[in-house]
């Protein structure tokens, strides 16, 4: 900081400069013509603020490959000072523990993950990614006291309030949100892991870069997440995006959710496999590339149902993508072409003009980014604005400019 030091003039370039550094910790690089849309700064004053906080290493700028204008300078991507902190991102999920640590410009610094049983205790769980985030810092040569926050992914729905008709749910989240605040001592955000799905997604995989994404899993259960406005939304409850309970048949078979004709009892894995016949979900994909007619239909069927759910969700939202994940969409055209012509026969016209449909590019770790996102988003230690090292963890300086 060089000009302005007292008064309104110096409180406005604060908040410009607030804006600048939550563009690029919520949404990762960009260019400045990017992170003018973003803020809707200005392009002198986001010049200015830009040069400030690279002659002050809370920005660092890298040229984008081949991609030099014609004339003026070549284009960059900027992007926080890596080194200012860190963000641990878990997944608890039913049969996979996942563990993510990515620093605050949203490089991946290291990730591992383990199978689990759908039996295996909470407490079991939280102690095995313990010893997954152990590994990792060994592994990595990370300084845990550098983390700013932990986002944890749990299965089931997860309410801002605390609220839950289930006490054995409220129960299991509070055992990791204690087990996890007495271990670090740091801010810790909870949420439904389909949903912090749906979120990374919106960051680093398909929907990267887009505001307004409706993410769909297809797995063992059907779930999606909403993420607009580059908002994760949660709903009232913490229940927002469960597609999966959609009753596509009111006379259909009763769902474990209490209701009937639920879009999961037809489409996820299980129904898919008890439909074809075979236990495996590798043995469905086999089948389809030798071409056989039956599992194709079988399919194409629950990529129509799907489709018509989806044109709903999508006339009530209006996304820019919608991005499928779970085991299901590696099933490739045979079920998004079905979903596709769905979405275009059901959807309104001005919801479907421009609307991709694409599978997720996101792998195990997808949950645990989501986790990382939300710290990145939520967590204080790495808001503070001007930056001291009073709130921040020893040795984390974020964005030294006071
Ligand atoms: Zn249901």
């Amino acid at each position: 900081m060089t000009k302005e030091t007292t008064g309104p003039l110096r409180l406005l370039r604060e908040t410009h400069e607030e804006r600048v550094l939550a563009a690029l910790r919520t949404q990762g690089a960009m260019t400045r013509a990017q992170l003018a849309e973003r803020t809707g700064l200005s392009r002198a004053t986001l010049s200015s603020i830009v040069q400030d906080l690279l002659a002050t290493d809370a920005v660092t700028e890298t040229a984008v490959d081949g991609a030099a204008r014609g004339r003026g300078r070549p284009v960059t991507l900027l992007t926080l000072n890596a080194a200012g902190g860190l963000a641990l991102g878990m997944d608890l999920g039913h049969r996979r523990i996942q563990v993510t640590v990515a620093n605050v410009a949203h490089e991946i610094v290291g990730s591992a993950g383990i199978a689990c049983s759908e039996r295996t205790p909470w407490a079991r769980r939280l102690e095995l990614a313990l010893e997954l985030v152990d590994s990792l810092a060994t592994a990595h040569h990370l300084s845990l006291a550098a983390l700013a926050g932990i986002g944890v992914g749990v299965v089931g729905p997860v309410s801002e309030t605390g609220g839950h008709r289930q006490p054995s749910r409220a129960a299991r989240i509070g055992l990791v949100r204690d087990g996890l605040t007495d271990r670090f001592g740091l801010p810790v955000y909870v949420d439904n892991n389909t949903r912090l799905a749906a979120l990374a997604e919106a960051i680093w995989g398909a929907g990267a870069g887009l505001q307004n994404v409706l993410y769909l899993r297809l797995s063992y259960g059907v779930g999606g997440g909403l993420v607009l406005g580059g908002h994760l939304f949660s709903g009232a409850g913490g229940a927002a995006g469960e597609l999966g309970h959609v009753s596509v048949d009111r006379d259909g078979p009763r769902c474990r959710c209490g209701g009937h004709g639920c879009l999961e009892r037809y489409v996820s894995l299980a129904a898919v496999l008890e439909q074809c016949g075979v236990r495996r979900f590798d043995e469905v994909l086999r089948r389809l590339s030798d071409g056989d007619e039956s599992v194709r239909r079988i399919i194409a069927t629950a990529g129509t149902r799907i489709g018509a759910v989806l044109a709903a969700a999508c006339n009530t939202v209006n996304p820019e993508t919608v991005v499928i994940g779970g085991e299901l969409a590696a099933a490739g055209n045979n079920l998004l072409e079905p979903i596709r012509a769905a979405v275009h026969q059901y959807a309104h016209s001005q919801v479907r003009q421009g609307l991709q449909i694409a599978p997720a590019t996101l792998g195990n770790d997808d949950a645990a980014r989501g986790g990382i996102a939300l710290v990145l988003r939520r967590s204080a230690l790495l808001a503070g604005y001007p930056a001291s090292a009073s709130g921040l963890p020893p040795g984390v300086q974020l964005h030294d400019i006071g």
